[in-house]
């Protein structure tokens, strides 16, 4: 795809030359992949429940406290269990719970032979001291669906992907560079953002899918330098519209995963969504871009749903083994 100055992409309709000033980039929709994603699962789901009479595979969603951010994720994940026909259980602790008490939950539920898959919500919104790693940890590494325990971000950094969880979010970043029919191998890919949940796995799974990965976070000397070489290149900073149009290298696939709120005085609410990257200048240079909202956020959702599923699989499989 780089380098090719008479590529023509395409855009509700309209073919663009790459190299041509007026290129457009292809949009990456997260809605549309997350739903064909979800109406897979669906079948599955189906086909496990008549094979074992009625088995359900099973969710629970773990919450200290009440934040309203929380409470909107969490409902779009029960949603979405419901739609495929997940059973999703959302366990809210009061934010005057002790870490004892949110441990002896995790533990509990642990144990629990129809819970498949179980994630606490970050971040913890408590009154007291929590170590959100110690609690994280806490869950077993059979029914960690986001991927966030030692173990399984272990086996991710090992290379290992077929023996863990893959992190929702960056396992959603690429199936959406799938979508583009891009491959990532021998690519140099840019990941901005180190975080457990985001930028660190989004490294580890580039490059066991063989990019040259490079990892910029606040430290990073000439952002748009760095920014300037990626020809894959996914941010999540938390850092409203800061990727310029302008830092990108042509033609390159651009999968923004930030989600930052900033005051729009024209919309109900008197806000709105946007990324990390400034949507209307990278139009013009990617090749590929991801929106914000519908573009990674969906596909976060229906990671879950589908480790979920696979964590159900592996149980069921491991119950007919012995
Ligand atoms: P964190 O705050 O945990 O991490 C942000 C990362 O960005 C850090 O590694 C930080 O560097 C780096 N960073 C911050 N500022 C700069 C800068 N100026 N230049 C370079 N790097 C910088 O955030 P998360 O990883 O949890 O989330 C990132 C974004 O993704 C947020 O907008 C969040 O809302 C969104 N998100 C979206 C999800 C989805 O489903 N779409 C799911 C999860 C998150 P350092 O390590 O040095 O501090």
């Amino acid at each position: 795809m780089f380098g090719l100055s008479r590529l023509s992409l395409r855009l509700g309709g309209v073919s663009r030359r790459h190299g041509d000033r007026r290129l457009i980039a292809t949009v990456v929709s997260g809605n549309k992949t997350a739903r064909q994603v979800k109406q897979r699962l669906q079948v599955q789901v189906e086909q496990i429940q008549s094979r074992f009479s009625g088995f359900r595979p099973g969710l629970v969603v773990l919450q200290v406290g009440d934040r309203d951010d929380s409470n909107l994720y969490i409902s779009s994940k029960l949603k979405a269990a419901a739609e495929i026909g997940i059973n999703a259980k959302h366990i809210r602790l009061p934010s005057s719970s002790s870490q004892d008490e949110v441990l002896r939950t995790v533990l509990g539920l642990n144990e629990d032979p129809e819970v498949h898959g179980l994630i606490v919500q970050l971040p913890l919104d408590s009154d007291r001291l929590m170590d959100q790693d110690l609690i994280t940890n806490a869950v077993s590494p059979l029914k960690d669906v986001d991927g966030l325990s030692c173990v399984n971000a272990g086996r991710l950094s090992r290379g290992e992907l077929r023996d863990c969880f893959l992190p929702c979010t960056p396992q959603g970043c690429m199936e959406l560079i799938a979508q583009t029919g891009v491959s990532v191998a021998g690519k140099q890919a840019v990941v901005i953002g180190r975080s457990k949940i985001v930028g660190a796995p989004m490294h580890d799974l580039l490059l066991w899918n063989h990019a040259t990965v490079t990892v910029c976070h606040s430290r990073t000397r000439d952002l748009p330098d760095q920014v300037g070489r990626a020809e894959v290149l996914v941010v999540g900073m938390g850092r409203a519209e800061m990727v310029r149009g302008e830092w990108i290298r042509e033609g390159a696939v651009v999968i923004d995963c930030g989600i930052n709120h900033v005051p729009d005085d024209s919309r109900p609410g008197g806000k709105r969504v946007v990324g990390d990257v400034h949507y209307a200048s990278a139009s013009q240079r990617a090749g590929f871009l991801t929106p914000v909202p519908g573009g990674v956020g969906p596909m976060t959702v229906a990671m879950l749903m589908q480790n979920t599923v696979i964590s159900a699989q592996r149980f069921l499989q491991s119950q007919t083994r012995t």
